[in-house]
């Protein structure tokens, strides 16, 4: 007997942070490894970005902050969904956590009672179904498909609704297919979730990273039930700055704020000032948005055709970083395929296992043409 919980023993190690680790012990041993792991936007955060970072420590702002985030930051944020999405959040109704996970894992906390069943289309991110295990809840995945390009079938979803239906949970752009949701979509998902008394949890990390149609704010049409998760890290660029930010009824948002008063206190105080500013200074973060997604957009058009020329079939997506390509031409187990890369090709990717994705590897594509082209020469060599 270990002396470990149940809980811990039962919980997966998350397989991104895992395939981006041996990447890292490869590079630390001197290998000339390409990550596609993780998805980091290789960008340095703006410049006005890292120079309120700066302030913040001149200023002295490194004191323990409110728990649920400074007044200051909750504002920023209001302000910001306003703005550009048309929301409207008081700053009471707003939480600020170290990172969209701890967002999530504090709702889930807060909202499921064991056995309490949350439905999320797949392939999802690998940290859900282990974050609603962690608080007793079950996910019941809906399947989407490569040829209807990732986008869940309302149909479907209705049809896993049973009466231990909890939330349904969306995330778009979604990681790790790409897959944008049309409007028609999410409405009628947000129809089902009022119709049956669900709360609606929405994950629009990478709002910015968009390149085909439009990105819909999934919590525009049910916001009396819908906790909206964001956060810094996608497109702002500030990953290991840890903000993340949730929006929702003052109930929920209280509850999470609870939780984490006790487990955590407060996000870091001069990453929450950096990103009020970012948020503020509208038009630089915008200006450094544009020109980062249109960095992406080039990386993604070599990348998907590079992939699909070596008979790994890859579907375009529409926003995020990520690809989900079809490794069968590696080996039938993605795992194999994954590790095949890694150690004959030098190329990091993250095997579609715990994405619910079997057969296909994602690939991130958060790093530079040079870096892509790199690791299509490589694949091509390990192919032939
Ligand atoms: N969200 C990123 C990813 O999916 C970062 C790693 C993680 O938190 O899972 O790669």
């Amino acid at each position: 007997m270990s002396g470990l919980s149940q809980r811990i023993l039962g919980l997966k190690v998350s397989s991104t942070i895992a395939f981006n680790a041996k990447v890292l012990e490869l590079k630390r041993a001197g290998v000339d490894v390409i990550a596609m792991t993780a998805g980091e936007p290789d960008f340095q955060p703006p410049p006005h970005v890292l120079e309120a970072a700066n302030e913040a420590i001149r200023l002295g702002l490194t004191k323990y902050t409110a728990s649920e985030g400074t007044r200051e930051l909750r504002d920023a944020i209001a302000a910001k969904h306003a703005r550009e999405n048309g929301l409207d959040y008081g700053a009471d109704q707003i939480i600020v956590s170290s990172g969209g996970k701890q967002v999530l894992y504090n709702a889930f906390m807060a909202l499921l009672e064991p056995g309490d069943e949350v439905i999320v289309p797949s392939p999802y991110w690998v940290s859900y179904p282990a974050q609603i295990e962690l608080a007793g809840g079950v996910l019941v995945a809906v399947p989407t498909s490569a040829d209807q390009g990732f986008v869940p079938d309302p149909e479907l979803v209705a049809r896993a609704i049973t009466p231990r239906t909890k939330a349904i949970l969306l995330n778009s752009p979604n990681n790790p297919t790409g897959a944008v949701y049309p409007e028609s979509v999410v409405r009628q998902i947000a129809d089902l979730t009022e119709l049956h008394d669900l709360w609606l949890i929405t994950d629009e990390l990478y709002e910015h990273i968009v390149y085909d149609g439009e990105f819909v704010p999934l919590a525009r049409y049910y916001p009396e039930r819908t906790l909206l998760v964001h956060g810094a890290s996608k497109g702002y660029a500030l990953t290991g700055w840890r903000i993340g930010w949730g929006c929702g009824p003052l109930a929920l948002v209280k509850a999470m704020g609870a939780l984490q008063g006790q487990v955590t206190s407060n996000a870091n105080a001069v990453a929450q000032y950096a990103t009020q500013v970012a948020l503020n200074e509208q038009e630089l973060t915008a200006a450094f948005q544009a020109r980062t997604r249109a960095a992406y957009l080039e990386r993604r058009d070599v990348l998907v055709r590079g992939l699909n020329e070596l008979g790994l079939p890859t579907p375009t997506p529409q926003g995020a970083f990520y690809v989900m390509a079809d490794t069968g031409r590696i080996d039938a187990d993605e795992n194999v395929a994954a590790i095949t890369l890694l150690e004959r090709a030098h190329v990091g990717v993250v095997p579609g296992t715990d994405f619910a994705a079997p057969g296909f590897a994602r690939l991130s594509y958060a790093c530079s043409l040079e870096h892509i082209e790199t690791a299509l020469e490589r694949v091509e060599g390990l192919l032939a």
